[in-house]
């Protein structure tokens, strides 16, 4: 790394300008003799620390080389990053690189598995697609391939986002989970910790995403279920299950979808739906629910917007209640809006329901070795049993940093829209409750934010990049 000379060429001339001004000023010849030794002494003994001043580590940006060479490296322990450093390679971290990357702004993703959005390839299951249209689900500058379908597959949404990665030359560190990370005040600087290096740098990204480890509830007698216990995050399809008694744990969209699944591969599904939730058709007569209502939204107000969505809802899915799904108190947008809590989008589950191919039960109260016991007090036997019980933020746990995420949910403690700024260079992508569409609006703000400071350090630096 070089900061060159001409940075502290400003500050000869001042001294230059000082020294000589002293000279033709008049004064006394004692004050002149003076003033002119101890400018004398200032400038020479001075500069060279102005030099330090200029190499603090905020300053120190190696050039490229230096910084590929230093992460070959088996020695080197702590790498100075030049640009800022973006925590997961999911979908939020590839857009904000390539939002940054346009704007001329370099950066490295530190990604904890051994292959990007870690969660669509390594912890979904087969049938999935994309919930909402692909249109609300692309990242900034690059659209879907018209051939995709409305409502791509997984395997199509994975080929997007390595197309994307590889569009923007985006090559993440992969097999580096962040273990710790803090901002010290002395330099100025976010120290990283990973699993094999440490990073020093200036700007730091948080995108591990609202969905980084599964959330397996306390239920008790849990570990005496003598049967298969598995989270959604390692379903894969209902091949193994055919003829099997199987109970799903919540009803969210995977608990809902996954029971599809099994009962399409032939097992007996029972689904525990504990509290109220809607279920909407993911259309509605022809047309995406979600577009419909961001549509209806511009010229109604939610409450009427709910109204309609929900009277919809009925012509299509009929009275939900009438098959155990009660429906809350309030529409599905306003609960949106106020916990952000997602409706399901229903994909054919509640057909299966209402044929009581799927059937509904109610909360468990204590696992036995064989099955269940509900609140209800009946017990029930089964070889299987899924836990659909959602995922969590794992931020809370390696950001030592206690203003920006809350160490109670891992979520920014600002609120969509002002949550993706914190404070002495750290950001977020991917914290809304907005999936895809709010990852992509943040990744924008970050990335233009960050831009505009690192332009304004380029123009007093001189770098050689
Ligand atoms: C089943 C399912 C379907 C969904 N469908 C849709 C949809 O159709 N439309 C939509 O808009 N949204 C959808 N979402 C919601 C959301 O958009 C996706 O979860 C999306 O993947 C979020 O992207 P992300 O990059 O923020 O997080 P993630 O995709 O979770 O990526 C985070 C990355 O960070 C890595 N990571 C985590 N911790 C660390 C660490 N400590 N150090 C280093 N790396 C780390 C992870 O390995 C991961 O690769 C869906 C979610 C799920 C679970």
């Amino acid at each position: 790394m070089s900061v060159s000379s001409s940075v502290w060429l400003p500050y000869k001339f001042l001294f230059t300008f000082l020294y000589l001004s002293f000279w033709f000023c008049p004064q006394s010849t004692l004050q002149l003799s003076v003033s002119t030794l101890f400018l004398f002494f200032c400038t020479y003994s001075f500069l060279p620390h102005l030099n330090e001043l200029n190499r603090s580590p905020q300053n120190q940006i190696p050039n490229y080389s230096q910084w590929d060479e230093a992460m070959m490296s088996k020695e080197l322990k702590q790498v100075l990053i030049p640009g800022p450093l973006i925590i997961g390679a999911g979908p939020s971290g590839l857009a904000v690189a390539a939002c940054l990357k346009k704007r001329g702004v370099p950066s490295l993703i530190l990604e904890k598995e051994n292959c990007m959005a870690s969660l669509w390839n390594l912890k979904t299951y087969d049938r999935l697609r994309l919930h909402l249209p692909k249109k609300f689900c692309e990242l900034p500058y690059m659209k879907f391939p018209s051939e995709f379908p409305a409502y791509p597959t997984k395997q199509q949404f994975i080929s997007y986002l390595e197309d994307y990665a590889k569009s923007f030359s985006i090559e993440p560190m992969f097999g580096q989970e962040v273990r710790w990370t803090k901002y010290d005040r002395s330099m100025r600087l976010w120290q990283v910790e990973a699993k094999e290096s440490k990073f020093l740098c200036r700007w730091l990204i948080v995108a591990t995403g609202e969905n980084a480890e599964p959330v397996v509830p306390e239920i008790a007698g849990i570990s005496n279920f003598g049967g298969r216990l598995l989270h959604t995050s390692i379903y894969k399809n209902g091949a193994d299950f055919k003829g099997s008694k199987v109970l799903v744990v919540g009803c969210g969209n995977s608990g809902m979808e996954v029971s599809l699944d099994l009962c399409n591969s032939g097992a007996q599904v029972s689904l525990v739906v504990r509290d109220k939730l809607h279920v909407l058709p993911r259309e509605i007569f022809g047309i995406s629910t979600f577009a419909l209502s961001m549509w209806l939204l511009k010229w109604f107000p939610v409450s009427l917007v709910d109204g309609l969505i929900l009277l919809c809802s009925r012509m299509i899915l009929g009275d939900t209640g009438q098959i155990g799904i009660k429906r809350p108190e309030f529409g599905p947008l306003h609960l949106k809006n106020a916990t952000g809590k997602t409706p399901v989008l229903d994909v054919g589950a509640v057909a299966k329901i209402r044929s009581s191919e799927v059937k509904v039960v109610c909360g468990i109260r204590r696992f036995t070795a064989k099955g269940v016991e509900f609140v209800n007090g009946e017990v029930q036997e089964f070889d299987s049993v899924i836990l659909a019980t959602g995922y969590r933020s794992n931020v809370a746990s390696w950001l030592k940093e206690g203003n920006f995420f809350s160490q109670k949910d891992g979520y920014p403690k600002n609120p969509f829209p002002n949550n993706w700024k914190g404070e002495d260079g750290a950001y977020s992508v991917g914290f809304t409750r907005r999936g895809l569409y709010g990852a992509s609006i943040d990744a924008q703000r970050v990335a233009e934010d960050i831009a505009r400071q690192w332009k304004s350090q380029m123009k007093h630096l001189h770098l050689d990049l």
